[in-house]
């Protein structure tokens, strides 16, 4: 999953004010971030293979520290302890703001477990799991579209714009998300040389989070 995976950010950020969009995106996003970066050191393992499904050749055999359930517990735990310990130190709300990114981070495993195949290891090797939604591209993009929906109408059901931008900008953003899932499901090829992969997928969570951190200055 992709975009899909910010539904739960915007959720979070809808629900626990005085989080930041941005760190979210980031948090949302936390395992994939580590993940690229483990397969290309050999930490983790992923190999491409053609056709493994619709949407993309990976066949990610070997990964269980970024997307097994207990890793991702961890991970969850360890931004809960900085944002808890440091972070949010002096905030009043220092527990729902440390545990709306703990959330965040766990939200990426059961995002994933709805379009991976059954590669998710709970905590290694078997038993895995994964609905397998990637074997269609359209059930993909839709049920991507329908969380990311459903998490940007509860954020700005529950944030007020802050000037004119800031009614659209929202909104503008998640349209411009979907459409880069839609040129990532139809119009690009498959991208299947790890390197340059790493790198685009990198960006392209750092610029969102990016855009996430304007957007929610355009609201409170
Ligand atoms: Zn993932």
């Amino acid at each position: 999953m992709f975009v899909g995976h910010y539904a739960a950010a915007f959720a979070l950020k809808g629900k626990v004010k005085d989080t930041s969009l941005g760190m979210l995106f980031i948090a949302t996003q936390f395992v994939d971030i580590l993940f690229f970066p483990f397969v290309v050191y050999g930490i983790e393992k992923m190999r491409f293979v053609e056709g493994f499904t619709a949407v993309n050749d990976f066949d990610m055999y070997f990964y269980p520290f970024t997307h097994g359930l207990l890793g991702s517990v961890v991970w969850a735990a360890i931004f809960y302890a900085i944002y808890y310990f440091a972070v949010a130190k002096g905030n009043v709300n220092r527990k729902a703001i440390a545990l709306a990114m703990a959330l965040g981070v766990l939200s990426h495993w059961f995002a994933d477990l709805v379009v991976h195949t059954p590669d998710l290891p709970i905590i290694n090797g078997e038993p895995k799991l994964g609905f397998g939604l990637w074997h269609s591209k359209e059930m993909t993009f839709a049920v991507e579209a329908i969380f990311l929906i459903a998490g940007l109408v509860y954020y700005l059901k529950n944030t007020t714009a802050v000037s004119k931008i800031g009614n659209y900008a929202a909104s503008g953003f998640f349209g411009f998300m979907l459409l880069v899932n839609y040129l990532n499901l139809y119009v690009l090829p498959k991208n299947d040389d790890l390197n340059s992969l790493t790198i685009s997928a990198l960006a392209s969570f750092f610029i969102f989070a990016g855009i996430a951190h304007w957007v929610e200055k355009k609201r409170v």
